[in-house]
Order: structure tokens, then C-alpha cells, then sequence
């Protein structure tokens, strides 16, 4: 009996990559679909991947694997070699890192070529011609590479000379309208889809703003010892720079109250109120941000005047409220007064 053909496919969740599995394996071959994921896009899929791969296999009838890149896109973001998009994205970096680590999984799987959902011409940088050519090249995987959405306007890939794919059956998708695309998924009774472009948060244009800041080396810990959960943090609520030398995030809501609270490190503090409505803080990487007991308990001083400030208001004013500290094992509660002035603006990041 021949042996079924294996494509692994680039998912990135959105209707492009959808088809595009689709469309090859409306050909009898066997795609298995891989999940990039960093703290900068679909992060919270780590916490709970099978429940992913259900759903993606349950709605798109696509088995798919979930692959946590972010230590590397770390590195990445320090110095990508095509530089940044509009934002802080460095799309043609991205694109080559993760076709090049997806080469090296088709390799471990034994499958026989790649797939991704790239339109031609549906972005302005990363999607021209020339550009799809610089990652195909940069990332090795020039010729085993298909592209099924766009493939009769590009040279035919191995897969398709060697006649394990029907070029005929391909498609010639271009440019950035959507039509097409919301068509075929209809063909295939797909009836739910997340909207395109959403996600990549190096795309927004104030987080990655704040981020691009921290790479630039205009924070107090260093591009190079940032780690994935502090990149979680830098993206929740308001931060700070306190005056002794301290990293402060404060949630604006109760999501990110929760988010904070589940990213507490042992050396972190966090400062929450139980009565009332309000911040919880995080006081980050006090061991290796603070030289002196005295600048920490400084900084821990404004860190819990400051929560009771952003708490709610009564009648129209803050008052003094009661919070609880959690630091190392122990929990401490005292009544505290709010910070007092404007002068907590200045430590804003
Ligand atoms: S938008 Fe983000 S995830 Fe998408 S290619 Fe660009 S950097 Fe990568």
C-alpha cells in the first residue's frame, strides 16, 4: 500500500492558515499543523493545549501541535536582520525563524514538504514577491515551501513536481482582499474564524512601544535578561519605575489583577487590597533590582500608597484602605495611606 503523504503546516489560527491546510488535505494528504507560540502572540494556549487541539480539530478538523518559541524570539527581537515593520514587529525575522524551526520539525516527523497560508500581496512588506523569496531562502526551505492559497502564481514548489500535490488543485489567491478566501472557507462548511489581523502584539502600537523601550535599553533590566514572563508583565496594566530603583505593574482590572497574580515570582511582592476594589501590584525582581534593604522598603512604601490611590474612590476621594503584602512565604496587612501629589506621574513608563 503507498505510504500517505505527511505536510506540516504554519497554523497561525487565522482563516489563511486554515485553508490552506485545508486545500492540501482536500488531497488526501495528511497535514499536521504546528502552533508557534511566544509571549507575544497566543501565549495563554500554553496553559491549556489540548483544549487548543481539540477545538482546532473539532472546528477545522486540523490536528495541530503546540510549540512554545519564546526564549528564542527573545534573542530574535535584539537584533533582527530586516529590522522592524511599522511597530516593533520584525515580521521577515519572524517568518524566517519560524519556517526555519518548522524545516527542521518536517525533518523529525518525516513529512514531505511545508505549508503556509501567505497570500501574495496581502501585506504590504512581508507578503511581496521578492519578500516571500528573501524567507524562503533565509529560512532553507526554498522548494519545499507550498503555499497553497497563492501556488499557481509562484514557481511550483517540489511537492508539485514530483506530482505529490496537484498543482491544478491549488489555487491563485492575490492581494488583500478577502472574498475569496471567506468563499472557500464557506465551500469547506467553515463558519467560524477569528478576524484577520489580530494578535501579534509587537503590532500594537503602545505595547510595542513599550517594548521596543525596553530592547533599546531604556529599562531597568537588561535586553539580554529578559524573560518570558517579564515581557507577560511589561504587557499588563501600568508600570512604573519607581524612585528606588523598582519595577512596578499595576493592574487596571480584574483580568489583569489575576494575570499579575499568576506571574508572582518568589522574589517578587505583591500588594493587593482585600475589602476593596482596586489594584493588585507586582513589585518585580526585587533581588536583583534593589542594592539596599532601605531603597526596597522605600519603593515597597510608594508600591502600596500607590495601589490604594488607583483604588476605587469614596465619595469622590481616596481614602486610606488596608492592604495585604505577600512577600517570599508570608502575608502582611496594614492600613495605608494613598501616595499623595502628582509626583507618581514622572515614575509612569
Ligand atoms: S505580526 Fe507578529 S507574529 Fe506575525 S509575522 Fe509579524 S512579528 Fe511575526
Amino acid at each position: 500500500m503507498k505510504k500517505q503523504t505527511t505536510a506540516l503546516a504554519l497554523f497561525s489560527g487565522g482563516l489563511d492558515s486554515i485553508l490552506a491546510a485545508r486545500v492540501v488535505a482536500a488531497q488526501g494528504i495528511r497535514v499536521v499543523a504546528v502552533k508557534f507560540v511566544s509571549p507575544f502572540f497566543d501565549y495563554p494556549i500554553l496553559s491549556e493545549p489540548g483544549t487548543y487541539r481539540q477545538r482546532i480539530e473539532k472546528l477545522y478538523g486540523i490536528e495541530v501541535m503546540v510549540e512554545d518559541i519564546s526564549e528564542q524570539y527573545l534573542m530574535l527581537l535584539r537584533q533582527p536582520v530586516y529590522g522592524f515593520g511599522k511597530n516593533f514587529n520584525p515580521c521577515i525575522d519572524c517568518k524566517i525563524f519560524m519556517f526555519d524551526r518548522a524545516r527542521q520539525m518536517m525533518d523529525e516527523m518525516g513529512a514531505s514538504f511545508m505549508i503556509s497560508g501567505e497570500v501574495l500581496g496581502q501585506r504590504p512588506m512581508s507578503q511581496r514577491r521578492d519578500t516571500l523569496n528573501i524567507i524562503e531562502r533565509d529560512s532553507g526551505s526554498r522548494n519545499i515551501l507550498l503555499r497553497p492559497l497563492s501556488a499557481k502564481l509562484l514557481r511550483p514548489t517540489d511537492a508539485e513536481e514530483q506530482g505529490l500535490v496537484d498543482r491544478s488543485r491549488l489555487l491563485d489567491f492575490s492581494g488583500r482582499s478577502r472574498s475569496r478566501q471567506i468563499a472557500l472557507a464557506e465551500d469547506f462548511g467553515i463558519t467560524e474564524f477569528p478576524a484577520p489581523a489580530g494578535g501579534c502584539r509587537l503590532a500594537d502600537p503602545i505595547l510595542s512601544k513599550r517594548i521596543a523601550g525596553v530592547y533599546a535599553g531604556d529599562f531597568v533590566i537588561a535586553p539580554k535578561n529578559i524573560d518570558s514572563s517579564d515581557i507577560l508583565c511589561l504587557m499588563t496594566g501600568r508600570q512604573f519605575l519607581l524612585p528606588g530603583g523598582g519595577w512596578l505593574v499595576l493592574g487596571r482590572n480584574e483580568k489583569d489583577n489575576q494575570v499579575l497574580e499568576r506571574l508572582k515570582k518568589t522574589d517578587d511582592i505583591l500588594i493587593y487590597m482585600h475589602e476593596h476594589p482596586g489594584p493588585t501590584a507586582l513589585l518585580r525582581r526585587t533581588d536583583a533590582l534593589y542594592d539596599s534593604a532601605a531603597k526596597l522598603a522605600a519603593d515597597k512604601e510608594l508600591a502600596m500608597g500607590l495601589v490604594v490611590r488607583y483604588a476605587k474612590k469614596v465619595d469622590g476621594r481616596c481614602r486610606p484602605q488596608v492592604v495585604l503584602v505577600h512577600e517570599g512565604g508570608d502575608i502582611s496587612c496594614r492600613r495605608q495611606e494613598p501616595v499623595e501629589g502628582l509626583e507618581y506621574r514622572d515614575w509612569m513608563l
